[in-house]
């Protein structure tokens, strides 16, 4: 393995370990545990476990192991922890380093799962928690002080893409002595240069682009060597979290193909963000990658890419939006995203739907909001999809 190979190249080899039969593509070591040659052996373990040393698949295992080392040759990253689901390394990141009295200063624009660790969970385990406009850097000096212990954000928010300057943010962080950790899921691990903007931990949805066909639940906690196999994997390992080494190995054989899919999805988000502007059904557009975004000169240095999702707002409201909805015919209705389907969301009546409506305001989640995941559809059937649908 060679650290001056390109991301590419990466992706198909990196992290790679073969059994004595030398298989060409990776196995899945599907099981729980492992024999020792002695007991002196598995005592031995028990004290210190070398890397690929293992003991039980809640610690580790060979398949998580090759997706582990993979993703973290793709983001720049020294070590990673793999994670049943997003949510298990969102919560397994933040568990991780808190602990009660400590200040937690988070954007308030989340997907809802996140919002609720952070609104419900940690108040009652005794951790301050500050809500703000993570797009507003003085909201983030005001609020971050010397009792701070992370910094949390969507780099780019869901579903309001609005995005977080993960490098002032870090600045501001570290002045304070406190960690940044940041949930890149819409910045894709593609496009993601988060370590090296300041973050500490990087946190992926792996259900997401890199599954990449909607098959797995999976997740990935990256930072790190100390605070990966330190923290993180003591929180991770002995509460139950662990990925599974048959989805281990979907993310892994995902990862093969992760930056085709995700270049042709976002060529084809960039030609929909175009065709839909000042459309006459809509009153609204919002695309990271597209100039009119209010963020367009930070997303340029972020991550130089607008990324697979696109939103909009239909004028005539949850009625037309819905209308909308149900005349697709490539796009489907469902709530994932990354996925090689195009996927239509309303945020307002489902993923979202629980927030109270002075929320949804404040997060621009309007009754007319339509989230289009961009799939890996043809992009001319794609949009012309859209457009009768929005006829
Ligand atoms: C989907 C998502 C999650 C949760 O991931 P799961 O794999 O569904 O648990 C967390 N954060 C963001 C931004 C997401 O889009």
């Amino acid at each position: 393995m060679s650290d001056n190979w390109k991301p590419r190249t990466k992706m198909v080899h990196s992290g790679t370990r073969r059994s004595q039969y030398n298989e060409v593509s990776e196995a899945i070591f599907m099981t729980q545990g492992f024999v020792y040659d002695s007991a002196e052996q598995a005592q031995a373990r028990f004290v210190q476990a070398e890397r690929d040393e293992f003991i039980y698949a809640r610690y580790g295992n060979p398949t998580v192991a090759m997706f582990e080392d993979r993703i973290a040759a793709l983001e720049g990253a020294e070590d990673a922890f793999a994670c049943a689901s997003g949510m298990a390394a969102v919560n397994g990141a933040l568990m991780a380093v808190v602990s009660a009295g400590d200040h937690v200063v988070a954007a308030r624009a989340l997907f809802g799962s996140c919002l609720y660790i952070l609104d419900d969970i940690l108040p009652r385990m005794g951790v301050h928690v500050t809500l703000i406009d993570g797009t507003d850097l003085d909201a983030w000096r005001a609020a971050v002080t010397d009792k701070t212990k992370v910094c949390f954000f969507e780099s780019v928010s869901n579903p309001g893409l609005e995005v977080v300057d993960i490098a002032a943010v870090s600045d501001i962080a570290h002045a304070h002595g406190a960690l940044v950790i940041v949930d890149n899921v819409f910045a894709t691990p593609v496009y993601s240069r988060a370590i090296e903007q300041g973050a500490d931990l990087v946190v992926y949805s792996a259900t997401k682009h890199i599954d990449g066909q909607g098959r797995s639940l999976g997740g990935v906690i990256l930072g790190a060597r100390d605070i990966i196999r330190g923290p993180v994997e003591s929180y991770m390992k002995h509460t139950g979290g662990s990925l599974s080494p048959f989805n281990a190995w979907i993310m892994l054989k995902g990862l093969e193909t992760i930056e085709l899919r995700v270049r042709a999805q976002t060529e084809t988000a960039y030609a929909l963000a175009d065709a839909l502007q000042g459309h006459a059904a809509l009153s609204r557009v919002s695309y990271p990658g597209h100039s009119s975004h209010a963020q367009y000169d930070l997303v340029q240095r972020q991550t130089g890419k607008g990324g697979t999702v696109v939103t909009f707002e239909l004028a005539g409201g949850q009625t037309a939006a819905f209308d909308f909805l149900n005349k697709l015919q490539v796009a489907v209705i469902s709530n994932n995203l990354g996925d090689a389907k195009s996927i239509a969301t309303h945020p307002a009546t489902t993923t979202h739907q629980r927030l109270p409506q002075d929320q949804k305001d404040l997060l621009g989640i309007s009754d007319g909001l339509i989230r289009l995941s961009v799939g890996l559809e043809d992009p001319q059937d794609l949009i012309a999809d859209i457009m009768q649908a929005l006829q």
